[in-house]
């Protein structure tokens, strides 16, 4: 399958990894909007929240608690950050494999304008 983010978890593409287990991959972003930037995606492939499967529904909270432990690691867990998660063309996906962005050291405004 043709699939970027595939290829980041297999490691057929070099990125710059942050934390890995089992199930989840994150790394930073290529194109960071933040000084903290990062991604989490679980290592199977599964194309968007809109996609997921009821039998894979707990990735999601894993991959919230793997969120929740590298922003402590970063130290910006007391400052805040944003979570992301776009899904779809009307939400702006680029890449059809399911991730969260996390956003930190920037205040940022909401709505975005
Ligand atoms: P989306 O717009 O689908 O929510 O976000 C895709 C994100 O993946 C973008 O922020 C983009 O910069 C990032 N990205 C795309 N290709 C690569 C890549 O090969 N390596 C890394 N590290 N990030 C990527
Ligand atoms: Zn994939």
């Amino acid at each position: 399958m043709d699939c970027v983010f595939c290829k980041i978890a297999d490691g057929e593409i070099p990125s710059d990894v942050i934390y890995e287990d089992q199930k989840v991959i994150a790394f930073n972003d290529l194109d960071p909007q933040a000084p903290i930037h990062f991604l989490v995606i679980p290592k199977k492939h599964i194309e968007s929240l809109a996609k997921l499967d009821e039998e894979d529904k707990d990735i999601v909270s894993h991959i919230f608690m793997v969120i929740k432990k590298i922003t402590e690691n970063l130290n910006v867990a007391e400052d805040g950050y944003r979570i992301v998660n776009n899904t779809g063309e009307d939400g702006g996906q680029t890449v059809k494999h399911m991730h969260f962005h996390v956003l930190a050291k920037r205040s940022l405004q909401w709505p975005p304008g």
